[in-house]
């Protein structure tokens, strides 16, 4: 039987190893990871290879994703690390058992729910060292940390602290910007009269400042998406040694293959996106069409694995590749891409394309 295209095609194996070499790293440096399961939008079988790996805690922004791998029967501990809304903080109760928050309103409303419920949550408070995104401004935390700390009790415990990096701005971890969570996580223990159980220092780019030594010995916990799940840092845009980076393929099927001049011809307007294209004439080359568009994948993430393809342009349904060199490629023959987070992001979420879980 042939499969069904477009496919993404996970080698769960290889996500496991990437998961126990990071848990072996991190853990002989004293810091736990929570494993994030949102660029692979939740999906159970991702959450069993976290499982296998050894995580204790899957992190995801998505109480659906987090309410999937739960229902699937991966009894492991879970963070919702998309700060909350209001109107699903009732469901964080019952699914979550950490949340990053950064708003008095909704912790306040958060432990008033847990007490009712008699569920426990601990709230990870972030702190905005300089990227722009979520958390309370670094300067004058201390005002912060008082309002926030008279909301720990019983069933809403105050966790930690925590901080983002390269997420909104590309504002990268330095000593600077640790430093200054670090003075965050301070001012947060003193209101509090105790020491923080958790100080989260960000995703993937922090493991990389950690392998350089640069991360301060107080950071206890990352927060690792894209390292686990494809072996790369994307804020730092190199590999990251010793983790498989062949994850995943995202395979798509030749529908067309012909050779046609690479100069349109006729008057051009706009394409398909409202852009107008630029051409160069570089005379006839065979081109192929592949059964994949916008609407499956971020195409500009896509990288072909096949020698010889290059790609072209692409419509919401077609994905035009340039075969001049592969006259061996026709139409049936299915070509293979690497995603970057995006487009595995994307495949991931959209309902065209099959995921094939192997290993
Ligand atoms: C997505 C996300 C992460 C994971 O980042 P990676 O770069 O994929 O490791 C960590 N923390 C938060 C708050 C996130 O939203």
């Amino acid at each position: 039987m042939r499969e069904s295209y477009p496919l993404l095609r996970v080698r769960c194996d290889r996500i496991v190893s990437n998961g126990r070499a990071l848990i072996k790293e991190c853990g002989a440096r004293g810091v736990g990871l929570w494993a994030v399961s949102k660029g692979m939008s939740g999906h159970p079988e991702i959450a069993r290879a976290f499982e296998r790996a050894g995580f204790e805690t899957i992190a995801d922004s998505r109480l659906d994703n987090i309410r999937a791998m739960r229902g699937a029967g991966v009894a492991l501990k879970y963070a919702l690390i998309r700060i909350p809304m209001r109107s699903e903080l009732e469901e964080l109760a019952e699914l979550c058992d950490y949340t990053l928050i950064s708003d008095l309103g909704t912790l306040a409303e958060l432990k008033a729910l847990c007490e009712r419920a008699g569920r426990s949550v601990g709230a990870v408070i972030m702190f905005d060292v300089g990227d722009l995104r979520e958390g309370f401004w670094f300067r004058g935390a201390r005002e912060a940390a008082r309002e926030a700390a008279r909301c720990d009790g019983d069933f809403l415990r105050i966790a930690g602290v925590g901080a983002n990096f390269a997420c909104a701005s590309g504002v990268l971890p330095s000593a600077e910007n640790f430093e200054a969570l670090r003075g965050c996580g301070a001012a947060l223990e003193e209101e509090l009269g105790r020491p923080l159980e958790i100080w989260s220092g960000g995703g993937t780019c922090s493991l990389s400042r950690m392998r350089e030594g640069l991360m301060p010995a107080r950071i206890n916990n990352l927060r690792i998406g894209e390292g686990l799940l494809l072996g790369y840092d994307t804020a730092f845009d190199r590999e990251l040694e010793g983790l498989a980076r062949d994850t995943m393929r995202l395979e798509a099927e030749l529908v067309e293959a012909r050779r046609k001049p690479t100069l349109p011809v006729g008057e051009t307007g706009r394409d398909a996106f409202g852009n107008l294209p630029v051409f160069e004439d570089r005379g006839e080359r065979r081109r192929g069409i592949l059964a994949l568009g916008k609407q499956d994948v971020n195409i500009s993430g896509l990288t072909p694995l096949d020698e010889g393809v290059r790609i072209i342009t692409a419509s919401s349904d077609h994905l035009l590749v340039d075969i001049e060199e592969r006259p061996d490629l026709d139409v049936g023959c299915v070509l293979s891409f690497r995603p970057d987070y995006t487009a595995m992001l994307s495949a991931s979420t959209s309902p065209y394309v099959t995921k094939l879980f192997e290993g």
